[in-house]
């Protein structure tokens, strides 16, 4: 039931079954064909059998769940019909399904923004950015962020948000391309945090003047190099530490540079995106991302994987930066 360490193929069951009929619904039920599934770094967590997290765990021989976005193909409830597309976070690992109709939004059919966006852009990973960037670390011009992961879900967002502020940024990938990327999306230098050498000194080279504004998407090693980096009155946006995630008691990483909290006075903003969808932030996020979409000034790269029997692989490439850009599953 639980998993330790880095999750593999064996720890999922690929099952085929007969697909459910719109015979089948009940009152109020609505017959769903997934169209995208999001696989996210935080679906990591639900194979830990946690019991306190602020997410539902994973039950062993139960289907997974997650944010996704569908189709109705039939339904017996009053507030959806047949060809509505709706997204929600607890959309089935199945092909087809039938749900009780709650819990979903419809997205509006004339959008014009593709399903898959919605799991992206307008969706959790790009709203966790506008929390980071705006609702938590307060950004402003003038200052220096460091984003790492900058390339991911949340990471190319934050990047684009920050210097639409006027902020200088500062970005660090895995990869070669991933750097490449992370500069055409504007950041003012970026590299690649696997073969820069020391990272306090990459980070110190890449920011001179010191960081002002740390958006840590990693943990680890690199929070620890942001830490050596951070200017007075800094502000740690905490998003994730997927770093440490599949590290065991033995593999954790144990941070040093903690201590310049004090002298430095940084602020450590530890947070979870779903508490602020009550908020006016989401409205306000929703307003300037879907401007910005319109007027062609916010890119977004979605990393697709075709085919559900391919989702668990999905899952486990996040945690070797297999992916570039938001990872969905058609
Ligand atoms: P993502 O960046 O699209 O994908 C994960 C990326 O993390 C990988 O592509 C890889 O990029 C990097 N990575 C993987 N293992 C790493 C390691 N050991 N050291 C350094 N980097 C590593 O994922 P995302 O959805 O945007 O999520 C980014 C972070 O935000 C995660 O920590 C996630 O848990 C967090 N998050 C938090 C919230 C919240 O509410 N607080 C919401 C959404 C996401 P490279 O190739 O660049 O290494």
């Amino acid at each position: 039931n639980v998993v330790s360490g880095a999750p593999t193929l064996a720890d999922f069951k690929i099952e085929s079954t007969s697909v459910p009929t719109k015979e089948s619904l009940q009152n109020d039920q609505i017959l769903v064909r997934t169209l995208y599934l999001s696989v996210d770094p935080y679906m990591r967590g639900r194979l830990s059998g946690a019991q306190d997290s602020y997410v539902e765990s994973f039950v062993a021989g139960k289907t997974l769940f997650g944010l996704g976005v569908g189709v109705i193909e039939a339904s017996t409830s009053p507030d959806y019909k047949e060809g509505d597309i709706i997204t929600g976070d607890t959309l089935k690992w199945e092909c087809k399904f039938i749900a009780n109709a709650r819990g979903f939004t419809k997205i509006p059919a004339s959008s014009g923004i593709s399903p898959a966006n919605y799991l992206g852009i307008l969706g959790m990973p790009s709203f966790t950015a506008y929390v980071g960037v705006v609702s938590l670390a307060k950004a402003k011009a003038g200052e220096t962020i460091l984003i790492s992961a900058a390339s991911g879900a949340v990471g190319q967002v934050a990047i684009q948000l920050a210097k639409a502020r006027g902020l200088c940024v500062i970005g660090a990938a895995g990869s070669d391309d991933k750097v490449e990327f992370v500069k055409s999306l504007g950041a003012d230098a970026a590299f690649n945090y696997k073969t820069c050498g020391d990272l306090t000194s990459a980070i110190k080279k890449a920011a001179p003047n010191g960081v002002d504004i740390y958006f840590d998407n990693v943990g680890g090693e690199f929070l620890d190099a942001a830490l050596a980096n951070m200017n007075s009155f800094g502000r740690i946006a905490e998003c994730g530490m997927i770093s440490q995630y599949n590290a065991t008691e033995e593999t954790a990483y144990r941070v040093k540079n903690l201590i310049r909290v004090v002298p430095k006075r940084l602020s450590i903003l530890g947070f979870i995106v779903s508490d602020y969808y009550a908020k006016p932030d989401y409205a306000n996020f929703i307003t300037e991302v879907s401007t910005m979409l319109r007027e062609g000034k916010i890119q977004y790269k979605l990393h697709e994987i075709v085919g559900l029997e391919n989702g668990p692989q999905g899952l486990l490439d996040l945690f070797e930066g297999k992916n570039f850009g938001k990872l969905v599953v058609k």
